[in-house]
């Protein structure tokens, strides 16, 4: 049946399923993480279902971006917090569990314990510039 979905943010959207909505728009709704990193954990969803942000249709992201410094300010305001993270996850390789495009707002503060890795590797000679290529080539089709 045409609007019977299993998706758990597609119900949360449609309202057949609670929860903590802090904003709502024609492109994208912001509610509290229910298992938050922090206290304001915010997930931005847009109203459009695509499970990874690559098929995500552009206007349905420039919606949804559009919404993204307002809610990092109330964020601040709201939670204290010093800075904030924007995490997007694609696939289960990534860490994406809910099959729905997501952005995670994350309050930071110095010592809040969350973290953070960056193990940056260094490319073999000529390594960059065959992928330089490759991305020429994939982005020209
Ligand atoms: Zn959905």
């Amino acid at each position: 049946v045409a609007g019977v979905t299993e998706c758990v943010f597609c119900r949360i959207i449609g309202r057949e399923l609670p929860a903590k909505v802090v904003s709502s728009s024609p492109a994208a709704v912001a509610f509290l993480d229910v298992a938050p990193l922090a206290p304001g954990h915010l997930l931005v969803v847009p109203r459009e279902h695509a499970r990874h942000l690559h098929e995500l249709p552009a206007a349905g992201l420039s919606g949804l971006a559009a919404e993204l410094p307002k809610l990092a300010a109330a964020l601040l305001q709201v939670t204290g917090a010093d800075g904030y993270n924007l995490l997007q996850n694609n696939g289960a390789a990534a860490g994406q569990v809910v099959e729905h495009v997501h952005f995670h707002m994350i309050p930071r503060r110095p010592g809040d314990g969350l973290g953070f890795r960056w193990p940056a590797k260094q490319y073999r000679a000529g390594e960059s510039e065959e992928i330089l290529e490759r991305f020429k080539l994939a982005l020209a089709g």
